[in-house]
Protein backbone atom coordinates (compact mmCIF):
# COMPACT_ATOMS: atom_id res chain seq x y z
CA UNK A 1 0.00 0.00 0.00
CA UNK A 2 1.43 3.37 -1.06
CA UNK A 3 5.10 4.35 -1.10
CA UNK A 4 7.71 3.14 1.35
CA UNK A 5 7.75 5.10 4.47
CA UNK A 6 10.33 4.72 7.33
CA UNK A 7 9.37 2.55 10.04
CA UNK A 8 10.57 2.75 13.67
CA UNK A 9 12.51 0.27 14.77
CA UNK A 10 11.23 0.43 17.88
CA UNK A 11 8.46 3.10 19.85
CA UNK A 12 9.04 3.70 23.31
CA UNK A 13 6.71 5.42 25.92
CA UNK A 14 8.61 7.97 28.48
CA UNK A 15 6.67 9.59 31.10
CA UNK A 16 6.97 13.38 30.80
CA UNK A 17 8.84 14.41 33.67
CA UNK A 18 11.81 11.51 32.82
CA UNK A 19 11.81 13.45 28.89
CA UNK A 20 11.98 16.57 30.63
CA UNK A 21 14.96 15.69 33.45
CA UNK A 22 16.85 14.05 30.26
CA UNK A 23 16.23 16.81 27.97
CA UNK A 24 17.27 19.34 30.84
CA UNK A 25 20.37 16.72 32.09
CA UNK A 26 21.52 16.81 28.51
CA UNK A 27 21.02 20.69 26.99
CA UNK A 28 19.55 22.79 30.10
CA UNK A 29 16.76 24.95 30.46
CA UNK A 30 13.74 24.04 28.04
CA UNK A 31 14.52 26.70 24.98
CA UNK A 32 18.07 24.80 24.66
CA UNK A 33 16.76 21.21 24.06
CA UNK A 34 18.51 20.10 21.09
CA UNK A 35 15.40 17.40 18.98
CA UNK A 36 16.07 15.34 15.89
CA UNK A 37 13.50 15.20 13.35
CA UNK A 38 12.74 11.42 12.62
CA UNK A 39 12.11 11.71 8.41
CA UNK A 40 15.28 14.19 7.87
CA UNK A 41 17.36 14.18 10.98
CA UNK A 42 18.21 18.11 11.11
CA UNK A 43 19.01 18.56 14.92
CA UNK A 44 16.93 21.79 15.57
CA UNK A 45 16.11 23.74 19.20
CA UNK A 46 13.29 25.53 20.16
CA UNK A 47 14.85 28.37 19.55
CA UNK A 48 15.31 27.52 16.32
CA UNK A 49 11.68 26.70 15.79
CA UNK A 50 10.15 30.15 17.20
CA UNK A 51 13.03 32.31 15.16
CA UNK A 52 11.60 30.53 12.20
CA UNK A 53 8.23 31.61 12.97
CA UNK A 54 7.14 28.40 14.52
CA UNK A 55 5.50 28.14 18.29
CA UNK A 56 8.39 27.31 20.56
CA UNK A 57 6.35 25.35 22.75
CA UNK A 58 3.50 23.38 20.80
CA UNK A 59 6.07 22.77 17.66
CA UNK A 60 9.07 21.80 18.50
CA UNK A 61 9.91 18.50 18.85
CA UNK A 62 6.94 17.77 17.03
CA UNK A 63 7.09 19.84 13.96
CA UNK A 64 9.88 19.71 11.99
CA UNK A 65 11.97 23.13 11.36
CA UNK A 66 11.65 22.62 7.68
CA UNK A 67 8.08 23.26 7.99
CA UNK A 68 8.65 27.68 8.65
CA UNK A 69 11.78 27.66 6.90
CA UNK A 70 12.36 26.29 3.87
CA UNK A 71 16.21 26.37 3.84
CA UNK A 72 16.57 23.55 6.48
CA UNK A 73 14.71 20.46 7.43
CA UNK A 74 11.91 18.50 5.86
CA UNK A 75 8.32 19.24 6.58
CA UNK A 76 7.55 16.31 8.25
CA UNK A 77 5.18 16.70 11.44
CA UNK A 78 4.31 14.12 14.06
CA UNK A 79 0.56 15.02 13.39
CA UNK A 80 0.53 13.63 10.03
CA UNK A 81 -0.98 10.27 8.88
CA UNK A 82 2.42 8.34 8.76
CA UNK A 83 3.51 7.54 12.34
CA UNK A 84 7.60 6.86 12.61
CA UNK A 85 8.46 8.85 15.70
CA UNK A 86 10.35 6.94 18.20
CA UNK A 87 9.22 8.38 21.16
CA UNK A 88 5.97 8.78 22.76
CA UNK A 89 5.67 10.90 25.91
CA UNK A 90 3.17 10.10 28.86
CA UNK A 91 1.58 13.34 30.52
CA UNK A 92 0.42 12.61 34.19
CA UNK A 93 -2.93 12.24 33.29
CA UNK A 94 -1.94 9.47 30.83
CA UNK A 95 -2.38 11.62 27.69
CA UNK A 96 0.54 10.65 25.37
CA UNK A 97 2.05 12.93 22.77
CA UNK A 98 3.89 11.77 20.49
CA UNK A 99 8.09 13.08 19.95
CA UNK A 100 11.10 13.54 18.76
CA UNK A 101 14.08 12.01 19.87
CA UNK A 102 16.70 13.84 21.86
CA UNK A 103 20.04 14.63 19.82
CA UNK A 104 22.82 13.29 22.11
CA UNK A 105 24.72 14.86 25.13
CA UNK A 106 27.09 17.65 23.36
CA UNK A 107 25.56 17.81 19.84
CA UNK A 108 24.00 21.37 18.50
CA UNK A 109 21.49 22.43 16.59
CA UNK A 110 21.97 21.99 12.82
CA UNK A 111 20.03 25.56 12.20
CA UNK A 112 22.83 27.17 14.50
CA UNK A 113 25.05 25.52 11.86
CA UNK A 114 23.58 26.83 8.68
CA UNK A 115 23.24 30.46 10.14
CA UNK A 116 24.46 32.51 7.06
CA UNK A 117 25.65 29.73 5.17
CA UNK A 118 24.57 27.42 3.03
CA UNK A 119 21.05 25.12 3.42
CA UNK A 120 21.53 22.09 5.56
CA UNK A 121 21.66 19.27 3.41
CA UNK A 122 20.40 16.17 5.42
ZN1 LIG B 1 12.73 17.11 9.11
Amino acid sequence: MGQPIKKPAERREVPQAEYFMLATGRFGKFPRWVFVCPQCGTKQTPTDVEAAGGNPTTQAGFSCIGRFRKDVGCDWTLGGLFQIHTVTVVNDDGTKFPFFELAEAGETSDVDQAKGGAAVVP
